[in-house]
Formats: structure tokens, C-alpha cells, sequence
């Protein structure tokens, strides 16, 4: 376990990019790309991409807890 992971409210849901490993966690959202704190994957643009290595939506998964 990451410390973010470690640091994350209880329930809250985050997905992991397959292709690299960076995480998107709901709690926290993604600032850089205007997406505030709380936002449901689900509601992530289509066109919404991995900062890191550029990969789309469909290559994320949900992190099991
Ligand atoms: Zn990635």
C-alpha cells in the first residue's frame, strides 16, 4: 500500500492506469486538469487521459480494496 492509498478516506474509490501504475482517486480528483475533489470516474471526460503516460479511460481499473 502507497502512502496516498494510506491516506484516502475509507470507501473512497480509485483506479490505477494498467500501462503505467499512476492512480486516480475520486477523494482527491485531478486538479492539473480541472477535476475537483469527489469526482466519480464515471464523470471524467471521455477524453480524459493518464497524465502520465497518456492512456485513455479504458485502460484504468478499479482498485480493489
Ligand atoms: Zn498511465
Amino acid at each position: 500500500m502507497s502512502e496516498l492509498m494510506e491516506s484516502l478516506p475509507r470507501g473512497a474509490r480509485t483506479w490505477t492506469c494498467q500501462d503505467c501504475g499512476w492512480i486516480y482517486a475520486e477523494a482527491i480528483g485531478m486538479a492539473a486538469d480541472g477535476i475537483p475533489p469527489g469526482t466519480p470516474w464515471d464523470e471524467l471526460p471521455a477524453s480524459w487521459t493518464c497524465p502520465e503516460c497518456g492512456a485513455h479511460k479504458e485502460a484504468f481499473v478499479m482498485v480493489q480494496p
